[in-house]
């Protein structure tokens, strides 16, 4: 089966790659693979909302199995925002280290800043659609630490660790995340269908 992983975004297409391409039989396949370019709006109000919109705006155009993520950073302190805006948090077509010095410029470091991050993988083949939810609970920092990964990696620490998600490397950090965790379900799933 060959599922097109439905995101520009690189860092996303390596972990995506890395958890699913052992499993016999399954291709991924990029979007930049199929010539394809389109950037869906993401309009709804949820991860699940965004992830279905991305999979089934890539299906269209594709008309091959679509798995599409939607992820973002959860902060108690800030009632669970930047949320699903995590990607714009300080605007649009702004980069990631600007989203960051926005979120640290509103938290207070007096205290611990809970957070966890959150992604919604959507599945969808034209008939089926599965959803499978990923989350890692951890604490933000108040200094960056670390150049691996992306977004909000460098401030970020996942519990029971002393180093962030960007300290971390890649198959360290695959066996923790968010996207790991709701990848692993969602390989569990296509492996009884394959
Ligand atoms: P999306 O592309 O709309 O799903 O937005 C995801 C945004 O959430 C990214 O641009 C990052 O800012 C943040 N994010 C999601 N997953 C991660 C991660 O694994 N590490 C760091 N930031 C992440």
């Amino acid at each position: 089966m060959t599922i097109l992983a439905a995101t520009n975004n690189h860092h996303k297409i390596e972990e995506i790659k890395a958890i699913l391409s052992d499993i016999d039989g399954i291709v991924i396949v990029t979007p930049i693979d199929l010539g394809i370019n389109i950037n869906p709006n993401e309009t709804g109000t949820t991860f699940e909302q965004n992830a279905e919109i991305k999979a089934r705006a890539f299906y269209e155009v594709a008309g091959i199995p679509v798995i599409a993520d939607d992820s973002g950073l959860e902060v108690d302190q800030l009632d669970g925002k930047p949320g699903i805006n995590s990607a714009r948090y300080a605007g649009i077509d702004v980069d990631d280290k600007a989203n960051r010095t926005k979120l640290l410029s509103e938290l207070n470091f007096a205290e611990l800043v809970s957070a966890r991050f959150r992604c919604v993988i959507c599945y969808f083949d034209g008939t089926q659609t599965i959803f499978a939810n990923g989350k890692v609970e951890g604490q933000i920092i108040n200094d960056e630490r670390g150049s691996m990964g992306f977004g909000y990696d460098p401030i970020f620490i996942p519990d029971n660790y002393d180093i962030t998600f960007a300290e971390m490397d890649s198959i360290s950090k695959n066996k923790l995340s968010h996207r790991g965790d709701a990848l692993r379900q969602i390989k569990a799933a296509l492996s009884l269908r394959i």
